[in-house]
């Protein structure tokens, strides 16, 4: 058997498939309690009547309640809301299964957060005929084993039009892109539809004249080099030419830092939140230096009994910094401690703890201009890196690091707000950047 031009042109072509599960907090909320079923759910953080929606339903999406709303908020435009709190453990066991099933038909499988996965198939298209089959095939799956789950699965030659796909048709869709229909599909949205682009990048194509996603995938390369500054130009005119750009440019799918507590270290609060901020920022450390920010974060914490409490926060925008990371965290904490009137996350009882990140986002195609003057402190935080690398660990710290020597002795980073101090024609001061 010789291995002709056949071959290697049916290697060449990619073939991936993107999973996005429907609803997924709400779905998980509503597998569990058959009760909850065909109503409006609304996923809340903690039990308050201000509280936020983190995840609707699909029934509570068709009133117009969104996520981010405050339950007050929801109840204008769906008074027969359900309000549930939120079960973290609960969903990622789905989510185990769910890469289960998904690891049953293909080695490679990159989760790109807690409800959506991308299938890289390339190597089994002499296995399976017909993608779509299999895609029924793992909506069957997922349906025996949680029958209220649905999803949205897209094929196409490269990972960012599968994403597209799925975007096309929900809640249950299953949208084949191909070269024959890709001017067909893109016909019907708009710039904004496109993962990835938002108003920032909207603005800078109709600066040049492209005012469709058909029309940015009929321009050239260096057209799109002019709108988007540079090499970020050329992988948007890939990503609609199936060209792959997205799927393996980060290997690392979860970073996470985790440290087990001395008994002197558990025994104040102090010391606990000084050691999630040392996580947090060996995580930002590991961030900088892949050109990543993730779009969320897990928080677990486990006690000597064996008990634990964690939570998920997904983020709407990327997030590299590690005073932000804590923000979110300790805000989730907080909430929780507030509605039960109990000091109980941080307790003196805690054994260990850990941040985990993932679904990231390189730097090189992030919309600077949408973060305003977060761009200063991403710049200065790469330059202090840089400084690290040339000059030694200890030529300059962040004011988080003097909080507590012991515990943040590896802890570089920079960026915090409140070490920093910015003049109104924005340029950057900080007091700490040259300690020592
Ligand atoms: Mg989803």
């Amino acid at each position: 058997m010789s291995y002709s031009a056949n071959n290697t042109g049916i290697n060449k072509d990619t073939l991936v498939m993107y999973i996005d599960m429907n609803s997924f907090f709400a779905g998980c909320e509503q597998q569990r309690h058959p009760e909850l079923r065909g109503k409006p759910v609304g996923v809340l953080t903690y039990d308050s009547p201000n509280a936020t929606i983190i995840a609707p339903s699909i029934e509570a999406k068709k009133f117009g309640v969104k996520t981010g709303m405050r339950l007050p908020e929801a109840r204008v435009v769906c008074p027969q809301i359900i309000p549930v709190t939120t079960h973290p453990s609960w969903y990622r066991q789905i989510h185990v299964d769910v890469m289960a099933i998904l690891n049953s038909y293909c080695d490679d499988v990159i989760a790109k957060s807690i409800d959506e996965a991308v299938v890289n198939f390339t190597t089994y298209r002499l296995v399976y005929k017909d993608l779509a089959i299999v895609a029924k095939k793992i909506k069957a799956d997922i349906k025996a084993k949680y029958d209220y789950l649905t999803c949205s699965i897209g094929i196409a030659p490269n990972s960012f039009l599968a994403k597209l796909a799925t975007d096309l048709q929900k809640p249950d869709g299953l949208v084949v892109i191909t070269p024959e229909n890709i001017d067909m599909h893109l016909a019907n949205l708009k710039l904004t539809d496109l993962p990835g682009i938002a108003t920032a990048n909207e603005k800078r194509l109709k600066l040049i004249g492209i005012n469709t996603p058909l029309e940015m995938r009929h321009s050239s390369p260096a057209l799109l080099r002019k709108a988007f500054g540079g090499i970020v130009g050329n992988y948007w005119y890939s990503r609609l030419n199936f060209g792959e750009v997205d799927l393996y440019s980060h290997e690392t799918r979860t970073m996470s830092a985790m440290r087990t507590l001395s008994r002197q270290q558990r025994e104040n609060r102090q010391s606990l939140e000084s050691m999630l901020i040392s996580l947090c920022t060996k995580l930002e450390q590991r961030m900088v230096k892949q050109g990543v920010f993730c779009k969320e974060v897990s928080f677990f914490i486990k006690y000597n009994d064996n008990t634990g409490w964690d939570t998920v926060v997904k983020l709407a925008d990327p997030v590299q910094d590690a005073m932000e990371l804590r923000n979110y965290i300790l805000e989730r904490v907080h909430d929780f401690e507030q509605t039960r009137h109990v000091e109980t996350v941080f307790s003196n009882n805690t054994r260990s703890m850990c941040v985990a990140i993932q679904n990231f986002v390189s730097d090189s195609v992030l919309q600077y201009s949408l973060f305003d003057n977060r761009i200063k402190k991403d710049v200065l935080r790469k330059t202090m890196y840089n400084i690290k690398d040339k000059y030694g660990k200890n030529t300059v710290r962040k004011g988080s690091e003097l909080i507590e020597p012991d515990v943040m002795k590896d802890a570089i980073g920079f960026g915090s707000v409140k070490d920093m101090l910015m003049n109104d024609d924005g340029e950057v001061r900080n007091k700490y950047l040259l300690e020592e």
